[in-house]
């Protein structure tokens, strides 16, 4: 693994600036990858083994994700939507499993670690590079049973909602007496629904670049 000062900098430049967050999410993955035993996460060798459930999208998510490789697309990074500064790291083979949480306390301790660095967020940046992990995170050595349909790999099922035709992958299916539905048929979803209507009919409607909405009402 790359050391600290050089992830942080690679995780500030691709989360776009660097914060109190990346320090906590580089040393949390640090931490995190170190305790389940993947000295190089990011390597061929060891992507594979390594899933990290994020419980925020918060700034130091980014960085989690960053360090360790995980990602969405993959399969390997699961957003569990907690609001929580955690994150847990879970290593596929040798099933070790650690939740890191941020302590809140540690918030208040930036002026200890940092006392001559003036600003909040500077100050805060600073000492959570000092502080030792003990004061920073706190950790529970956990499992997390994970269903083979949320394993990273090819596409296990798919099933059609029996409502509206929809593909569902991956089990992610409802039962109900009328049949598998998908979710937004289930239980409703984050959208609201207000027509359908044609790419053309779309791009056409489309905000103009100087910021015009042509042709609604
Ligand atoms: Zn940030
Ligand atoms: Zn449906």
């Amino acid at each position: 693994m790359e050391d600290f000062e050089s992830l942080l900098r690679s995780s500030a430049e691709a989360h776009g600036h660097l914060c109190p967050g990346q320090v906590i999410g580089v040393r949390m993955a640090m931490l995190g990858c170190a305790l389940i035993g993947l000295d190089d996460p990011r390597s061929p060798a060891q992507i594979k083994k390594l899933i990290v459930y994020v419980e925020m999208d918060r700034c130091a998510a980014d960085a989690v994700a960053h360090v360790t490789g995980a990602k969405l697309g993959r399969r390997s990074l699961k957003f569990m939507d907690y609001g929580i500064m955690a994150a847990t790291f879970v290593h596929l083979e040798n099933g070790l499993a650690f939740r890191v949480v941020s302590k809140e306390e540690a918030r208040d301790l930036a002026a200890v670690y940092a006392p001559e660095v003036a600003g909040k967020a500077a100050q805060q940046l600073e000492a959570y590079r000092r502080m030792p992990d003990e004061v920073l995170f706190q950790l529970q050595e956990v499992t997390v049973p994970i269903s083979a349909l949320d394993l990273p790999g090819p596409t296990r099922r798919k099933t059609a909602c029996t409502r509206c035709g929809q593909i569902v992958r991956d089990g992610k299916e409802v039962e109900t007496d009328q049949g598998p539905l998908c979710i937004p048929c289930a239980r409703g979803a984050y959208f609201i629904a207000l027509r359908d209507v044609t790419v053309r009919e779309a791009l056409s409607a489309a905000p103009s670049r100087s910021g015009a909405t042509a042709g609604r009402p």
